[in-house]
């Protein structure tokens, strides 16, 4: 189970009196009363750090489980796209937009590219087995629907064996949401929140904080 312990690492990088991004306290003070029911959702945000990423998160044990897909989702089954595990983040990241101070952990501005619902495909209809999301994770084979704007149907995130850092594989699987013709990471590359580009994003920031900085001090 996913407690507050899993988003320490999340603190420890962060100072939040300068970065814009969420503090594990909404997640932390949500778990002592009832947990939301619903379907669980999940958030691909685009990342323009020292090196441009995409960061996909699935919500799993009430907190943001997390990997690095450097190339972003391809929507092609033959495609592997390669998929490192990074830290737990809390479930109010999946909302954030913006722009993470340069000389802080992960500076560079941020959209989010696709987000949505998803469900767990090994939920026991069917012929498929009834495997918790939980379990999947800590058996590095995960399945899961996903009901996105620009992603939709299955995807495998697959832990390969060898090396010393975890790596997996985010792959599509063969359903009505495949197609090898689209490549969404070039062809849709604005919010599905704000419509902005990264490029937009990190402009419209830059020039409010002049603005507030040429702001006469009335
Ligand atoms: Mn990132």
């Amino acid at each position: 189970m996913a407690g507050d312990s899993s988003l320490r690492e999340y603190e420890r990088k962060r100072d939040f009196s300068r970065t814009p991004e969420p503090s594990a306290d909404g997640q932390r003070n949500r778990k002592r009363k009832s947990r939301g029911a619903g379907r669980p959702r999940f958030v691909i945000q685009e990342h323009d750090a020292s090196t441009l990423h995409y960061d996909f998160r699935l919500e799993i044990g009430g907190t943001l489980k997390s990997w690095v897909i450097p190339k972003g989702p391809s929507t092609d089954p033959r495609v592997k796209r390669l998929a490192l595990p990074t830290e737990d983040h809390p479930l109010e990241y999946a909302e954030f937009e913006g722009v993470i101070p340069e000389d802080e952990y992960g500076g560079g501005t941020v959209i989010i590219w696709d987000q949505g619902e998803f469900r767990n495909i090994k939920d026991g209809s069917g012929d498929h087995p009834k495997i918790s999301l939980e379990k999947q994770l800590e058996d590095g084979q995960i399945e899961v629907w996903l009901h996105g704007e620009k992603l939709q149907g299955g995807y495998a995130l697959i832990r390969t064996d060898g090396g010393t850092k975890e790596r997996w594989l985010l792959i599509k699987m063969k359903d009505d949401g495949a197609d090898a013709r689209r490549n969404p990471v070039s062809t849709q590359p604005r919010s599905v929140v704000s419509g902005r580009t990264i490029a937009e994003v990190a402009k419209q920031e830059s020039d409010a904080t002049r603005g507030e900085k040429r702001a006469p001090s009335s």
